[in-house]
């Protein structure tokens, strides 16, 4: 048996040398990759570190991005800011890195109810949603097996995301430059000095927590009011639609390729696990075949289920610790990371970097708790 003092450090054959970066960002799902992203058009130095799971919400996402949601078909918020920065951003991308990731779409929205017919109404009438949303379409016009007794209408501006292969791309860029790390940050290991984040041999201006659902046990930032949500998707085979429009009624449909269809979601609040349940597919299905019953009996080929990191205000957080002001979080995008993250990674940097005041809506102040004298927060 060993001693205390023979046991070996878990670090001891690491190299001395300490490296220095401008940022240290603990997650690569979109939020990570993007803020690393933008961090490198900038010109500042960075490591990213992510084991690489085979599933996270990023890699579960639709990759749709939606100027105009829910019952009551309201803007979402800073739309007309973050849908022009978030396309910029995604054709950069396919631009310097190659490949093609981003394309312009629109939503046939089926109307529901007599209720959500009113609502197309009134949005009609305000100017400001005049570039979002189409005539009322007739029942029937929808085609392809849709059921579509009160009409539908067209939602524009809309875009969709194929995140998993962009972000395959950023991650085989960070890791063939040596910016990208395979691991797990423990918390432990963080150390806070007085100039910089040290994490083993690396010294960093800040670190910024990019963890996604996990961020919920963070030690700094965990006791704000994060409300994780799980969500389910499932892969249909035997359906052939077009890629334009993305179809939605209580679920939405988009086309994955020939004869193959993704469809979802399901919300599951205070998730314990990120399994995917045999209820979630069930309810996934059931809502394709009542908006398309020709689907009924056809084979679900693929099940993925992941965790959004939603917050209770559905408003992202981001800001540095209050006390640490090294160590920053960007977190909280919920179910709409594809349009909010490219503005607000430049957003975040431009407050890191540049002292700009965080937009309140976004800003961690307005859900932070005070602390005791060890900078962790006093929980109510
Ligand atoms: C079913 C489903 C459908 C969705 N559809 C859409 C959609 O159509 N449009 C849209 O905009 N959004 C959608 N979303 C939401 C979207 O996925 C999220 O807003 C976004 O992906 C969040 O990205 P993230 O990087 O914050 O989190 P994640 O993608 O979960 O990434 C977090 C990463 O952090 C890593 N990590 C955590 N802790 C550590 C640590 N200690 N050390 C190192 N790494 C760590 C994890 O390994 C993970 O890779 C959907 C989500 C789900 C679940």
């Amino acid at each position: 048996m060993h001693s205390d003092q023979t046991q070996p450090s878990p670090f001891q054959n690491r190299p001395e040398k300490t490296e220095h970066v401008n940022l240290l960002i603990v997650g690569g799902g979109l939020a990570g990759s993007l803020l690393a992203w933008n961090a490198e058009m900038r010109g500042l130095s960075f490591r990213i570190v992510d084991p690489v799971p085979s599933m996270n919400a990023s890699l579960a996402a639709a990759g749709v991005l939606n100027p105009v949601t829910g019952k009551r078909l309201v803007k979402s918020w800073n739309v007309d800011a973050l849908l022009p920065a978030a396309r910029a951003t995604y054709r950069r991308i396919e631009q310097i890195c190659g490949g093609k990731y981003y394309f312009d779409r629109e939503i046939l929205r089926i109307i529901q109810t007599s209720e959500e017919r009113r609502q197309w109404e009134k949005r009609m009438s305000q100017p400001d949603y005049a570039s979002f949303l189409g005539e009322l379409l007739p029942p029937g016009s929808a085609g392809y097996g849709w059921v579509d007794p009160l009409g539908s209408f067209r939602i524009k501006g809309v875009g969709n995301l194929l995140i998993p292969p962009m972000l395959e791309t950023l991650r085989v860029r960070y890791k063939s430059n040596g910016s990208w790390i395979v691991d797990l940050v423990r918390h432990e290991e963080i150390r806070i000095l007085p100039d910089t984040i040290q994490w083993r041999n690396l010294a960093a201006d800040y670190l910024i927590f990019c963890e996604g659902h996990a961020g919920k046990q963070n030690p700094w930032f965990g006791h704000l009011p994060f409300n994780p949500a799980k969500g389910e998707v499932i892969e249909v085979e035997g359906i052939s639609i077009p890629a334009n429009p993305i179809v939605h009624k209580q679920k939405w449909v988009l086309s994955l390729a020939e004869n193959r269809v993704i469809t979802g979601s399901t919300w599951g609040w205070n998730p314990d696990n990120e399994e995917t349940t045999s209820q979630g597919r069930t309810a996934v299905y059931r809502g394709l075949c009542e908006m398309m019953p020709k689907a009924e009996g056809l084979p679900i080929v693929a099940h993925r289920a992941a965790i959004r990191p939603c917050t209770k205000d559905r408003q992202p957080f981001l800001g540095l610790h209050p006390k640490h002001r090294r160590l920053g979080l960007f977190n909280g995008f919920g179910s709409k990371g594809v349009l909010l993250i490219p503005l607000l990674t430049n957003h975040f940097l431009d407050h890191l970097l540049g002292g700009i005041p965080l937009i309140p809506e976004v800003d961690i102040n307005r859900a932070w708790v005070p602390e005791n004298s060890d900078g962790l927060p006093i929980l109510p």
